[in-house]
């Protein structure tokens, strides 16, 4: 049984909607998928409980005006985010060096040494110290998950708020802010960037915003990117227009990490900056949205059709990645006990159950008691480290990029 919905053009319930960037009415429904867990990111205790996890709608809607897409079924209410969410991805080499790239290229652009520097969703608080640590800053970081007992310390002056950041915080003044893969959870986008632009007030304070690219989902079929707690999909050009709405001059906008994510380097406007203009036209995703509610239901299909061919020849198969790309392929798919495990190299998510299907997340060693002839790798930057790893192991699985 397919999760998705026949395209539907004109619903009724659309008409009343506007876009959350833009306000515009021309909105396309794309695609729906039903019942996925709310939280892929929060990994469970028990089989059971990881099985009856909390589950919504994802109703997706493109705004022809500027480029965005959004979930217009998106019930906040059923999200929590609290200390057990767990989606920190600097476990992964590859990841490191993309953080620690971008780290040392925003501290040499902006000249941030001696400066204060806010991190709004700085989790546990990994990028905000090595900003702190490249450039002598001070940082305060907000975010309702973080966790005070945790904090290893550190000699920089590092400071956190366990809460979100909202306008009462406006009294922390920062020459740097910095927020990376929280915008896209914020059911009102442009709300929120109105307040942060409102918080700055007449300082010249630089913003990074770093949020997934919607090119990458409609154009590259990341399918498997497509989950709950994400409202907004930002494209170049939605994302563009939602920082030049609120007061801001774009200064840089640019997609990073082998295309996944989309940065946008901002500044209150003022005359002098130079104006980019690259993010204006949203048509060429046109074509890219026409096409992708059927090229994700060929996808979904293939991959049905061939777990179903290495189960019925006997193949062990594992995930690796328990992240959102890996919960929401074993959701899609509804595969039952062909896939076997996931394997994560956080150790914080490990001996914890995938929320909706229940397969156990395992460490890289444990694979050495089974050893699996199949591993589906969740996200092809990886793949270079899971066959390191995996012959560190002993281990000569075969990789199938997914
Ligand atoms: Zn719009």
């Amino acid at each position: 049984m397919s999760h998705t919905q026949p395209l539907d053009r004109s619903p009724q319930s659309a008409q009343a909607r506007q876009c959350p960037v833009c306000a515009s009415t021309l909105l396309t429904r794309v695609l729906e998928i039903e019942q996925v867990p709310v939280l892929c990111n929060v990994l469970w205790p028990s089989r059971d409980e990881a099985i009856s996890a909390p589950r919504g709608d994802i109703h997706l809607e493109f705004c022809e005006n500027c480029g965005h897409l959004y979930n217009a079924a998106f019930d906040p209410a059923l999200l929590e985010y609290t200390q057990v969410y767990e989606n920190s991805l600097h476990f992964s080499p590859r990841f490191q060096t993309y953080a620690s790239d971008l780290a040392h290229r925003l501290v040499e652009t902006y000249d941030l040494r001696d400066k204060d520097i806010i991190e709004i969703g700085s989790g546990k608080g990994d990028f905000l110290r090595l900003l702190s640590r490249l450039g002598g800053n001070r940082g305060v970081g907000f975010d309702p998950s973080y966790e005070p007992d945790q904090d290893p310390g550190g000699a920089e002056p590092v400071r956190f708020v366990e809460d979100l950041y909202s306008p009462r915080y406006a009294g922390y003044k920062a020459d740097f802010i910095c927020c990376r893969h929280v915008l896209e959870h914020i059911e009102f986008p442009r709300d929120f960037i109105a307040s942060v632009r409102e918080s700055i007030g007449e300082r010249q304070t630089v913003v990074y915003f770093e949020v997934p690219n919607v090119a990458y989902t409609l154009r590259d079929l990341g399918i498997w990117d497509l989950i709950y707690e994400h409202f907004s999909y930002f494209s170049l050009y939605s994302l563009g227009r939602l920082f030049a709405g609120a007061g801001f001059d774009v200064l840089a906008l640019n997609e990073a990490y082998g295309g996944q994510f989309l940065g946008i380097e901002a500044a209150p406007h003022n005359d002098t900056h130079a104006s980019r203009n690259g993010w204006t036209d949203p048509a060429v995703l046109q074509s890219y949205v026409a096409a992708f509610g059927q090229r994700y239901r060929d996808k979904v299909d293939k991959w049905q059709h061939e777990l179903e061919r290495l189960h019925q020849a006997g193949k062990r198969i594992v995930i690796w990645g328990g992240g959102s790309k890996g919960v929401t392929f074993l959701n899609v798919l509804k595969t039952g006990s062909t896939v076997s495990a996931v394997v994560d190299i956080n150790p914080r998510k490990q001996g914890r159950y995938v929320a909706g299907t229940g397969q156990q997340i395992i460490a890289p060693d444990a694979l050495r008691n089974s050893p699996p002839d199949v591993i589906l790798v969740m996200n092809p930057l990886y793949q270079d480290e899971i066959r390191q790893m995996t012959t560190d192991l002993g281990l000569k699985p075969e990789l199938m990029l997914v």
